[in-house]
């Protein structure tokens, strides 16, 4: 099943390690106007940032890691980490739930927002 969507913690590690890029790109842009002292100064300190707030990621998907549900994929049988209601499988992107209520349903990403649990609760209470 070709699925447009992949692992919750991957994707925030592929966001981390582009900003990480992203921030050297941006100081070797700092290097090409180097004439230009303060211009310079802009994108090394835009640079750093991009690389600091990378930083940061990582630390917070180290932290989510420790939040998030170690299983075995059912489909590929690696060891993969849910992350949230629904999610996918770090190695075969098999959607995955940790909700009874949507075994077999279509997967879909708002089950993982506030809204969608708001409802859930509101048409449980009734
Ligand atoms: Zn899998």
């Amino acid at each position: 099943m070709a699925l447009n969507y992949s692992n919750k913690i991957n994707k925030i590690r592929t966001f981390a390690l582009s900003l990480i890029f992203i921030g050297f790109g941006v100081m070797y842009l700092g290097i090409l106007v180097k004439n230009v002292a303060w211009l310079m100064v802009i994108f090394f300190i835009l640079g750093l940032l991009c690389i600091v707030f990378s930083t940061v990621v990582y630390f917070w998907i180290g932290l989510l890691s420790t939040r998030a549900i170690q299983i075995i994929c059912p489909s590929c049988e690696k060891p993969t980490k849910l992350l949230g209601r629904v999610d996918a499988c770090m190695h075969c992107k098999q959607p995955l739930t940790m909700d009874k209520n949507l075994e077999g349903v279509e997967f879909d990403e708002k089950y993982n927002s506030k809204e969608y649990r708001k409802e859930l609760r509101e048409k449980d209470s009734k």
